[in-house]
């Protein structure tokens, strides 16, 4: 199998070029071709010598993924891409709407070892990491696709199919990529990486000090309610988790956002969101509301529109900045732990 050029780093395709005998100014002038203008096929790249146009195009895979099924919604603001992998693997992930922005939401596992209980990809179970190649794959594919229309991706999350702090070095590594100065260029703090609460991971980010905003998927206001839907609980319960969270938010002073999907009668009532507020006062954070978003195996519903109102409210007086999320792209199976490829 060919390697996946997008696999390679900066510093990495320039030894590599400098083993082939090329002059130092080659894997800018290849790099930019790719990165800056897209351009995905080497036998068409310009004032580049023939001989390694035809050795790139040999050695290296430029199409990591292939997009084999696309389902838009109805509302048409929101698009969901089945990719297949050089190996035949599936991953999902889907490009949203918004009135100023357009954001992609991308994979960085084959599946997932989390195990969630209400998300499909947990559902599913794990299979394999994604390289960075595949995951820059997906990025690049999306971006090629806007500049069809002349559009342009305005944020990426890190909240597909998989845990993206479970593949850390390759996440971080496809993130170096399309944020490198000499390429893509795409901002760290347009790019939001979500995790479940792996603590040791979340202490190696903050000693990274990235701009890269990071979700923490939080769901429940004690481990009571936590070890049900989330068995990373029981590794790192609730306490240990927000220890880890404020001593990120302390030393890079960035606000941390928590996702909290409102489960109907398991983490909605009053007294949840009172836990919940007394959990997260004083810390630098906002609170993304998601009433849950069904799935087969998890026989919960979502909450009402009322009761996340409600429950938006006790948190407001309590100071705690938050939003109530709109569903995206649940009728077409897109929406947030809705993400599955046994189709
Ligand atoms: S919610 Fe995220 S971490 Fe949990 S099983 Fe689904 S993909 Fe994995």
């Amino acid at each position: 199998m060919k390697r996946c050029f997008f696999d390679l780093s900066f510093s990495e395709l320039s030894e590599l070029l400098k083993e082939y005998g090329e002059p130092d100014f080659r894997a800018k002038q290849i790099w930019q071709l790719v990165y800056k203008n897209l351009n995905l096929s080497p036998e068409t790249f310009p004032a580049v010598p023939k001989e390694l146009r035809q050795k790139l195009k040999e050695d290296f895979e430029f199409a990591p993924i292939s997009a084999i099924k696309k389902v838009v919604s109805q509302d048409k603001r929101t698009e969901k891409y089945l990719f297949q992998l050089a190996d035949g693997k599936k991953i999902e992930a889907v490009l949203m709407y918004y009135r100023e922005r357009i954001t992609i939401c991308i994979s960085t596992q084959v599946g997932c070892a989390m195990n969630c209980a209400f998300c499909a990809t947990g559902q599913m179970g794990f299979t394999r990491n994604l390289s960075a190649g595949e995951i820059i794959g997906q990025v690049l594919f999306f971006a090629a696709e806007l500049k069809l229309t002349e559009k342009k991706l305005s944020n990426i999350v890190v909240m597909g199919m998989g845990e993206p702090f479970h593949n850390f070095e390759n996440v971080m590594k496809a993130i170096d990529t399309i944020n490198h100065a000499e390429g893509f260029q795409f901002g760290e703090r347009r790019i939001t990486v979500s995790t479940v609460g792996i603590v040791p991971m979340i202490e190696k980010f903050t000693k990274a000090k990235r701009q890269i905003n990071l979700a923490i998927s939080l769901h429940a206001p004690s481990n009571k309610i936590r070890d049900q839907i989330l068995p990373i609980n029981k590794k790192y319960p609730l306490e240990k988790l927000l220890e880890t969270c404020q001593i990120y938010v302390d030393k890079t002073h960035r606000r941390l956002t928590f996702e909290y999907a409102l489960i109907s009668g398991l983490n909605d009532s009053v007294e949840d969101a009172m836990r919940l507020s007394k959990l997260l006062r004083g810390m630098l954070c906002h609170v993304n509301l998601i009433p849950l978003n069904e799935t087969k195996k998890f026989e919960r519903k979502g909450s009402t529109m009322e009761r996340a109102n409600d429950f938006k409210l006790i948190l407001d007086k309590a100071g705690i900045p938050c939003s109530i999320r709109l569903k995206r792209g649940v009728d077409i199976g897109a929406g947030c732990g809705q993400l599955v490829t046994q189709t």
